[in-house]
């Protein structure tokens, strides 16, 4: 039997029962379980806003679209934003013609605030801060950073669903934290997202803007039964963005067990803390943060063979995986190459261990052995 870095786990009656909900009712779209969810979704985070959205991807595009269009940022605008991460982060910036500039990470493979605070420049107006593996780095002496220049802070809590720091759900500072509920993610749909605004005025441009740009308003304000409700306006030029409910029956589902499943993960990660204690020299896990509890996403472990060791583990059916590879080698972000050297060379050192709830303690220890054999 193959080891595998992800494996989604589905309470698959559950959800088939929600499901069954939204098809006799013969509602599957947007609406109803959409807003169950977000409504569900904001008593379990603390947010007062939460739109749900079929992608993070989606939410974070949007996220910079809202904060350029309020704020009349200029094309060619700059957000700071971080080499290690999936692409999505940053795509998000070239959607809207604004510059990613890039700063470099810290020990937790986040945004480091003292590299931060080097890149801003005149044209800075936001930053995009990336959690991850569930954790939060130094993310909050980026809040203070924003707060000190007044830039925007945009979080990508894409794995972060879960990661409380002194007991809070982490993100409320940000102008938008967003979420994934991408197939292998903590919480796991099918592809969906959540985007929380601060303030409300966001959250209502988003969404029309997740809905071709209609505005929903003009046939809530007829009385009439119907009859005119073809007949509504179009405040942008909107986007197909939103989430069905037939996605959000799966998310109402998972969110209810999503806090156990990240004890389970952070009980594998401390397995593995345990079982690579005694081999400081050759393996070293990418530490979490003080005080943060982290939904343990991942678990990364720095070496300095990775490339050998992810082969060698390969070969006895374990198969890891790289978060992320250092965007500024894809050509259109190589423009930022030799800016941030420790994003670089830890790029090249890390390794993403098998993460998933239907790992066992004798997989957790069969993995760290072979990594322990390999690693130099
Ligand atoms: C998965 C992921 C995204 C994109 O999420 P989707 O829901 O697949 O669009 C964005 N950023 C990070 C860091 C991710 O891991």
């Amino acid at each position: 039997m193959s080891i595998q870095l992800f494996s989604p786990v589905f309470r698959v009656n559950e959800c088939l029962d929600e499901i069954r909900i939204c098809l006799e009712k013969g509602w599957t779209g947007l609406g109803f379980k959409t807003n169950e969810f977000e409504e569900k979704w904001k008593e379990y985070t603390g947010f007062n806003n939460a739109h749900f959205l079929n992608s993070a991807t989606a939410g974070l595009h949007l996220a910079v679209k809202i904060l350029k269009m309020q704020n009349k940022w200029q094309d060619g605008d700059e957000i700071i934003s971080t080499p290690i991460t999936f692409v999505s982060t940053n795509h998000s910036i070239l959607y809207e013609n604004l510059r990613v500039v890039f700063a470099d990470v810290d020990k937790y493979l986040c945004l480091d605030p003292i590299d931060v605070e080097r890149k801003i420049t005149k044209k800075t107006r936001a930053v995009v801060f990336v959690g991850l593996g569930g954790n939060i780095g130094q993310y909050f002496k980026i809040v203070d950073i924003c707060r000190k220049y007044n830039l925007k802070l945009i979080l990508d809590a894409s794995h972060m669903t879960g990661t409380r720091f002194k007991g809070n759900i982490v993100g409320k500072e940000a102008e938008a934290a967003v979420f994934s509920f991408q197939a292998v993610k903590n919480l796991p749909t099918g592809d969906s997202g959540m985007i929380c605004f601060k303030d409300k005025e966001n959250d209502v441009i988003c969404r029309e803007l997740t809905w071709l740009g209609i505005n929903k308003d003009t046939f809530a304000r007829t009385d009439d039964k119907g009859t005119y409700k073809w007949k509504y306006d179009l405040d942008y030029l909107g986007y197909k963005y939103h989430g069905n409910s037939i996605i959000a029956s799966i998310g109402i589902v998972q969110l209810k067990y999503v806090d156990i499943d990240n004890a389970y993960r952070r009980q594998i990660a401390s397995w593995y803390d345990e079982n690579f204690r005694n081999f400081k020299d050759k393996i070293h896990p990418v530490p979490v943060t003080e005080g943060c509890e982290s939904s343990r996403h991942l678990y990364i472990i720095e070496v300095n063979n990775r490339d050998e060791l992810l082969e060698e583990l390969n070969k006895n059916d374990i198969f890891p995986g790289v978060h992320y590879r250092d965007n500024t080698e894809y050509k259109m972000y190589s423009y930022g190459q030799g800016t941030c050297p420790m994003a670089h060379r830890l790029s090249q050192r890390i390794l993403s261990l098998p993460m998933h709830l239907r790992l066992t303690y004798n997989d957790v220890n069969y993995v760290s052995e072979k990594v322990i054999e390999y690693a130099k």
